[in-house]
């Protein structure tokens, strides 16, 4: 079996340097040899641990927000609960679990994933056993409805561009080779009417990326949103425009060279929530001030749920309670690096846990 650094190589042999995001995409989604299509990446043996694996406190919190925005919204009768991306499937059981208390939410949700690699949605069927869920490659495939919606650790999945500023115009980071091992290097000048609005706040040299996937996707399902009603939580790492290199490469909770072995670590990089908040409200939708994670959790009473599960612990598991909800809210780790946004119709409040 060709190795996909085999691959990649006779492709960049024959075809000249490819683009980062063309690159990212073959590592996280080959279908043979791809990142999330070959492994189970997640949690404390795999190579990274999302928020979800840390606490099932992470999963109720979020299913409680959709589910009183579902009722501020009227409870509709019939309604698309999504997630995208969603992994093993832990935040969905643990959304649905603290949720069951909820009157109508649970006769009247569709669950839909939306997951591209089909060893995790075999995951996500066994850790989701004794619900019914479709599966989906896109948004648009979801039914004409209202769409509640989470996507945790999602659109930093999504493969971007990165150029680097050279007077008016921009030359493209490349992925090429150098005596047979794959190199970063940079394309010729040249103008890119994306990147207009960035001549302003950016200088020569100045790296800037580009998520090309994530305008379209934001925009189908703030469209549904519009439509139909529902709301969108999109929590990521990330900030406010994006300004210089942040791919980054874990392999066993480590940093590693991201062109390094292609495949066998997990990449990703900051999301740009402003362009997730403009592509949102030109679709019609309003959103929330883009919100640490520490402070939606700690507004959502976090620190009452884990003294409720602490009365029941003791010794390591109350430890390890008392590490998760640091982990979780503190900022000095994921509370202010990780960001949330809520995605509403123009006419409708928030979820709780977010303001405008
Ligand atoms: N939400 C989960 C997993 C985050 S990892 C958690 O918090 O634990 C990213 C997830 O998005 C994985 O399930 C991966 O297979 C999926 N994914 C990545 N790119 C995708 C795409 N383009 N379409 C659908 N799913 C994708």
């Amino acid at each position: 079996m060709t190795s996909l650094l085999d691959q990649l190589a006779a492709r960049i042999r024959s075809d000249g340097p490819i683009s980062l995001a063309d690159y990212m995409a073959d590592c996280l989604l080959h279908p043979e040899h791809g990142y999330y299509t070959r492994q189970q990446p997640f949690g404390t043996t795999g190579d990274f641990t999302t928020a979800p694996e840390i606490s099932q406190m992470f999963g109720e919190l979020i299913g409680l927000s959709l589910a009183q925005s579902w009722l501020d919204q009227g409870a509709p009768k019939v309604f698309t609960l999504a997630e995208l991306g969603p992994g093993r499937g832990t935040l969905m059981a643990d959304l649905l679990r603290a949720t069951r208390a909820v009157p109508g939410f649970h006769t009247a949700l569709r669950l839909h994933l939306i997951e591209a690699s089909p060893s995790l949605r075999r995951t996500q069927a066994e850790t989701l056993q004794g619900y019914e869920v479709t599966w989906a490659d896109s948004i648009e495939a979801l039914p004409q409805q209202p769409l509640f919606l989470v996507a945790n650790e999602f659109f930093d999945a999504l493969p971007i561009r990165q150029f680097v500023r050279d007077g008016d115009g921009w030359r493209e980071r490349c992925v090429g080779l150098a005596e047979g091992a794959l190199c970063f290097g940079l394309g010729p000048a040249a103008p890119q009417p994306a990147l207009e609005h960035r001549l302003a706040d950016t200088k020569s040299d100045d790296l800037v990326e580009l998520c090309p996937a994530s305008p379209p996707i934001t925009a189908s399902l703030a469209q549904r949103i519009a439509q139909h009603g529902g709301a969108a939580l999109i929590i990521d790492y990330g900030d406010w425009r994006s300004l210089g290199d942040t791919l980054q490469a874990l392999k066993s909770h480590a940093p590693v060279d991201p062109l390094l072995v292609p495949g066998t670590a997990d990449l990703t990089a900051h999301v740009d929530f402003e362009v997730l908040c403009s592509v949102a409200t030109g679709a019609g939708c309003s959103h929330s001030r883009v919100t640490p994670q520490g402070v939606f959790l700690e507004r959502l009473g976090i620190t009452e749920r884990a003294r409720a599960l602490a009365n029941r612990l003791e010794g390591a598991a109350l430890d390890s309670l008392v590490a998760a909800h640091r982990r979780l809210t503190h900022p000095d780790e994921m509370g202010n690096l990780f960001k949330v946004l809520g995605i509403t119709p123009a006419t409708t409040s928030l979820p709780p846990g977010l303001i405008s």
